[in-house]
């Protein structure tokens, strides 16, 4: 019989029911198999095709129900008067307070809510948030990251920009850091520790890129590349920026190929690189620009003398230095050569200027008087034009 026979013939039923009841409680005698529950499936939808189509229901006997609701209506009452006797066993008077103050709804089913999301779902991720809090992590102090998001050149200049601002760059004082077992020295001058700064902007060899590129960038002095590029965005043209980042880029890449390949660019190839690149993404991209100013060329009639490259070597280990020298015309032509140990170096630099010395007494030792001499010097370049 279902629950609505009980109810719609309980004048009938009702004073066999109460005493079946009253006499299980009172013998505390369960009769056997009164607890017996039939699952059954009831279609969730007219045609059901899927085991999800159906919910399934438990039919349990009308008496053992209305016995289990009785028993549990009077649990309740003891409950209420149990419970706060518990929590002072358990929790410090505060906590009981607080928790007597929770309205208890007997009427609905409890649920986990996490307190710190709008739907109350739980992630690790709201739970991590929660323990440490949003925290804005700027240890630059860099303030002008607006400016160099909106810089005319590629995206990739600007990431790694980003990134060294940020000075998350592999450098080796950085490598260092992180315990990684590299040779600190600057893989360009081989002459101190390398870090960002050192790096792109006061190494002997970026010194050169920056001197050839004409930037007035050494008027701003400071140890902090945050600081440095602060200065140049507030000083410089947008066009001026934008070559700046491009030398920052290209003396960056020089410095891993000197790192990944064992050979340095000359400082004008970098620059040029650099210059070259920067004119063409602007032309694409339609940048109102001026031209790119190119280095000077040498003063007239000097392109037709002849021409000599030097280069050093310098063994860090046992310090010993070596050089060697070619002697070529004015369109090319192998005219003599030379190589042969230097003097005790004690650094890469004094090794290539024992061996410009060298260089110049052998030619002039040829007889040749007069050279084509670049403007600049390379300190561990593969060849440089005297
Ligand atoms: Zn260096």
């Amino acid at each position: 019989m279902n629950p609505r026979f009980y109810q719609h013939f309980w004048d009938l039923v009702g004073g066999d029911v109460s005493s079946f009841v009253i006499k299980c409680l009172n013998t505390r005698v369960f009769p056997e198999k009164l607890n017996d529950t039939d699952v059954v499936l009831i279609p969730k939808k007219c045609v059901p095709e899927t085991v999800a189509d159906m919910r399934p229901i438990a039919l349990s006997n009308v008496l053992y129900r209305i016995m289990a609701k009785m028993i549990a209506n009077m649990m309740k009452s003891l409950m209420a008067k149990s419970v706060p006797h518990i929590l002072s066993d358990l929790l410090v008077p505060e906590d009981v307070t607080r928790i007597s103050r929770i309205p208890v709804s007997p009427d609905y089913e409890d649920s986990c809510y996490w307190f710190s999301d709008p739907k109350g779902i739980y992630t690790v991720k709201k739970a991590y948030r929660q323990v440490v809090g949003n925290i804005e992590y700027n240890p630059t102090n860099f303030g002008k990251w607006i400016t160099l998001w909106k810089l005319k050149v590629p995206p990739k200049w600007k990431t790694f920009l980003w990134r060294a601002v940020c000075d998350i760059l592999p450098t080796t004082t950085n490598l260092l850091m992180k315990r990684v077992e590299v040779d600190p020295v600057c893989p360009m001058c081989g002459l101190i520790h390398e870090d960002v700064m050192h790096t792109l902007i006061s190494c002997d060899y970026s010194k050169i890129v920056w001197t050839i590129s004409g930037l007035p960038v050494t008027n701003v002095i400071t140890h902090s590349l945050p600081f440095w590029l602060t200065g140049i965005l507030d000083m410089l043209t947008e066009e001026q920026c934008g070559l700046v980042v491009a030398v920052l880029y290209h003396v960056w890449a020089a410095r891993n190929m000197a790192v990944w390949e064992g050979a340095l660019p000359r400082p004008e190839q970098t620059w040029r690189r650099a210059a070259t690149t920067y004119q063409a993404y602007c032309q694409v991209h339609h940048c109102s620009r001026q031209p790119v100013q190119q280095p000077t060329s040498l003063p007239g009639g000097l392109e037709a003398r002849p021409r000599c490259f030097f280069n050093a070597g310098f063994n860090h280990q046992i310090g010993t230095a070596t050089y060697g020298a070619v002697l070529v015309s004015h369109d090319g032509a192998f005219l003599a050569a030379t190589n042969n140990h230097l003097a005790t170096s004690h650094s890469p630099l004094m090794a290539e200027a024992l061996a410009c010395k060298e260089a110049l007494s052998w030619i002039m030792a040829r007889g040749v008087w007069q050279c084509c001499r670049s403007p600049t010097n390379l300190i561990l370049a593969h060849s440089t034009n005297l």
